[in-house]
């Protein structure tokens, strides 16, 4: 077998990754197919750390356009978040991994509070921690919050997965010659105002020297095969 070139990684995925074909909702079947791509990285040996988001329940945003207060449109999609943490939980646990929800506002009868050197201990005994509830604060998004837990947890890559294959200078979709890019610097990608990715959580990154990679999850082993050391997707780094 190939060698895997991480140990550690953070899984960030958009909580749209569990939603039915209209785009909405949790639906088991979906985290079965998710929980599934999930066990075949943990398969490898490597240690894996989620963090989910929200967008198929609620999202900030929509509800202060709607007139409500930003922060308590935000704490409702923290707690979506959270919804799609025990959904993925529940998917990953039928596989027969040990999981553990950890979230950043705390729920103590249904997840552990978030605490880091516990999810780091987790992690070594070879349980996925899924980390629902964001950073906890209102005005970020679970991008950030997957650069903050994967630098938290020493995770050696942060992977967002989209329905992407790559970072394009333009939508590949109107512009037939949009340039696709296997590595783009950090800086590059903020000044181009890419949106694939949360600016806040790539400055973080770009601060910290933590490679970040975007592939499509849905593409065959995708994950598994960067994984293996394939040149899948785009890797925003310090090049
Ligand atoms: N959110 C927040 N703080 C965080 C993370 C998330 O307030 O640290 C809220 C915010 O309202 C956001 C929602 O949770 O719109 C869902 O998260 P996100 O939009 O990142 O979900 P995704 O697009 O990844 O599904």
């Amino acid at each position: 077998m190939s060698s895997v070139r991480y140990n550690r990684v953070l899984l960030k995925m958009g909580g749209e990754a569990l939603a039915g074909p209209n785009g909405y909702g949790i639906d088991p079947v979906r985290a079965t197919e998710v929980a599934q791509v999930v066990k075949d990285v943990y398969d490898l040996g490597i240690q894996v750390a989620i963090v989910i988001g929200g967008g198929n329940l609620w999202r900030g945003s929509l509800g202060s356009e709607m007139g409500m207060a930003r922060a308590s449109a935000d704490h409702i999609g923290m707690i979506a978040t959270v919804m799609n943490a025990l959904a993925l939980q529940d998917a990953l646990e039928r596989t027969g991994i040990v999981t553990r929800v950890q979230t950043a506002v705390e729920m103590r009868t249904i997840a552990e509070p978030y605490i880091r050197l516990r999810a780091m201990r987790h992690l070594d005994k070879g349980r996925v921690v899924i980390f629902g509830g964001g950073t906890g604060n209102p005005y970020f998004t679970t991008d950030s919050a997957g650069a903050l837990r994967a630098m938290e947890i020493g995770a050696d890559v942060l992977i967002k997965a989209t329905k992407v294959d790559a970072i394009y200078d333009a939508d590949p979709v109107e512009n037939p010659n949009a340039k696709r890019f296997e590595t783009i610097s950090y800086i590059d990608f903020l000044n181009m105002r890419l949106r694939v990715m949360d600016s806040t959580a790539v400055s973080l990154c770009m601060d910290n020297d933590l490679p970040i990679v975007v592939l499509n999850f849905w593409q065959e082993n995708s994950v598994k095969r960067y994984l293996l050391g394939e040149s899948i997707g785009t890797t925003i780094c310090n090049v």
